[in-house]
C-alpha cells in the first residue's frame, strides 16, 4: 500500500480538536475521570429532546424505513426543512431550495467541489473552524485566511483584504467556532461590499455553515445570512441545535431567487453521490419529518448560564478574551508567562486539563475552551487553570 503524497504532514497537523479529545480519553484511563477536566469538544450539553429519541425509536423499528432515498434527501424532510426556513426569514423556500446532507462537514465539501476547481482558493476569516483547510486539502483546493482582530467581527478593510488573495469561495461562519462572536449585519454589508467592488469574473461566491445558528445569547436575534448575501450557498445542521452529532444529518438551502438554483441542486445531487455519501441518514430524515423542524430548539438558558459559569470564571483569573455571544466556545489569549498556546496547553494537560492550542484555528497567540461541558467540569477547570497561572514553570 503506498499512501497518496497530499496527505503528507497530514498527521501531525492533523485537527487539534481531535488529538486534544484523544489525549483526554488517555488521561480519563489514567488519572481517573473525577481528576480531569475536558474543554476540548463541542459536544452539546443536554440529551436529545424526547420527541427525537421517541421518533427515532419508532423509524428503527420500522423494517420498511432502511432503503436509500433520493440523493437531496426525502420529500417529506425537504419539505419540512424548507417550511422551517421560510418561516424564520420570510424568504418563500420550497422543496427544490433545499438538500438533506451529512451533518454540516458534508453539506460542506458538498459545497466546497460544487463552486470550486481543483487548485483554486477557498478563503476564510481567522480564527476559523480547524477542519476548514482539511475540506480544502482533501478536495485539492488552495486555503488562505485573512485574520481578524479582536472583537473578532470583519470590517470592510478586512474584508477587502481577504478578496486581494483572490479566492473562489468565501467561507463564513457565525455564530463562530471558536471566538464566539456573533455577525450583524454590518459584517456581511462589508463582504457584499468588497465583492462588489471586484469585476464580474473576480467575485467569489459566498458559502455560510451555520451550525450554530438558533445558538445565540443575550437576546440576540442574528441575521439570516441568505437574506444578506441571495447568491450564496448556506448550511446548517441539527448536530447542536438538536443535540445529535452522531445522526450526521444538516441542510444545503440555495436563495429561491438565486438564477443558478436548479444547477446547484443537480450539482448538489451529483456530489452526493460522486462524494460518496448518497443521501443523508435516512433513519434521521424521517425523524425530522416526523418532529417537524421548528419544533426543537436548543436550551439556551442552560447554555448561556454555563457561558456565563466560564466566562466569570476566566475573568476572575485574569484571561483576556471577547466574551461569546453564541456557540459553545471562549477563545482566549494564552498568558503572557507562556511563550505560545503549546506550551500554555502542555502545562494544562500536565494537570489534567484539556483545552484546544488556538494555531489549529488559525491563532496561536490563543487557546479554546468549551462551555458545553457540566458544571462541575466548569468548576474543576477554573481550579486547574489557576494552578496553571501560579505554577506556569520555566517559560519555553
Ligand atoms: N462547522 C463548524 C463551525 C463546527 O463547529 C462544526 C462542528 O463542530 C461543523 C461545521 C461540523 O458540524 P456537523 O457535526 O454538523 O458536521
Amino acid at each position: 500500500m503506498r499512501l497518496a503524497n497530499f496527505l503528507g504532514g497530514f498527521q501531525e497537523d492533523a485537527s487539534w480538536i481531535r488529538a486534544m479529545f484523544e489525549k483526554g480519553r488517555d488521561l480519563k484511563a489514567s488519572l481517573g475521570a473525577e481528576h480531569v477536566a475536558d474543554l476540548s469538544l463541542g459536544n452539546p450539553l443536554q440529551a436529545p429532546d424526547q420527541r427525537v429519541l421517541n421518533e427515532l425509536v419508532r423509524v428503527v423499528a420500522d423494517p420498511t424505513a432502511h432503503g436509500y432515498t433520493s440523493n437531496l434527501g426525502l420529500d417529506e424532510t425537504r419539505d419540512a426543512i424548507s417550511a422551517y426556513l421560510k418561516g424564520k426569514s420570510g424568504i418563500p423556500f420550497q422543496r427544490a431550495h433545499v438538500a438533506v446532507v451529512a451533518g454540516a462537514a458534508g453539506g460542506l465539501v458538498v459545497a466546497l467541489r460544487a463552486l470550486a476547481d481543483q487548485g483554486e482558493t477557498v478563503g476564510v476569516f481567522s480564527p476559523y473552524f480547524t477542519e476548514y483547510p482539511f475540506y480544502a486539502k482533501a478536495l485539492g483546493l488552495h486555503f488562505e485566511s485573512q485574520a481578524l482582530a479582536p472583537p473578532f467581527i470583519p470590517t470592510l478593510e478586512d474584508a477587502r483584504r481577504l478578496m486581494k488573495k483572490k479566492p473562489r469561495v468565501v467561507l463564513i461562519n457565525s455564530p463562530n467556532n471558536p471566538t464566539g462572536q456573533v455577525w450583524g449585519n454590518e459584517a456581511y454589508a462589508a463582504i457584499r461590499q468588497a465583492i462588489d467592488e471586484l469585476g464580474p469574473k473576480d467575485r467569489p461566491d459566498v458559502v455560510f455553515d451555520d451550525p450554530y445558528a438558533e445558538i445565540v445569547y443575550d437576546g440576540l436575534t442574528p441575521p439570516f445570512p441568505l437574506s444578506e448575501i441571495p447568491q450564496a450557498l448556506y448550511i446548517s445542521s441539527f448536530s447542536k441545535t438538536w443535540a445529535i452529532p452522531g445522526a450526521r444529518v444538516g441542510f444545503l438551502a440555495v436563495h429561491p431567487d438565486n438564477p443558478l438554483a436548479v444547477q446547484a441542486m443537480d450539482a448538489v445531487a451529483f456530489l452526493m453521490r460522486a462524494l460518496g455519501f448518497v443521501s443523508a441518514n435516512a433513519s434521521a430524515q424521517r425523524m425530522l419529518a416526523r418532529v417537524g423542524v421548528g419544533n426543537v430548539h436548543p436550551e439556551l438558558a442552560l447554555y448561556e448560564k454555563h457561558r456565563d459559569m466560564l466566562v466569570h470564571g476566566l475573568l476572575s483569573l485574569g484571561f483576556r478574551f471577547v466574551v461569546p455571544r453564541g456557540g459553545f466556545y471562549v477563545f482566549p489569549d494564552v498568558p503572557e508567562a507562556f511563550q505560545d498556546d503549546i506550551c500554555f496547553v502542555s502545562r494544562a494537560l500536565a494537570d489534567g486539563l484539556i483545552v484546544v492550542p488556538g494555531r489549529g484555528f488559525g491563532d496561536a497567540s490563543r487557546f479554546r475552551v468549551v462551555f458545553s461541558v457540566s458544571q462541575e467540569t466548569i468548576c474543576r477547570a477554573i481550579e486547574k487553570l489557576q494552578n496553571v497561572l501560579h505554577n506556569p514553570g520555566p517559560k519555553r
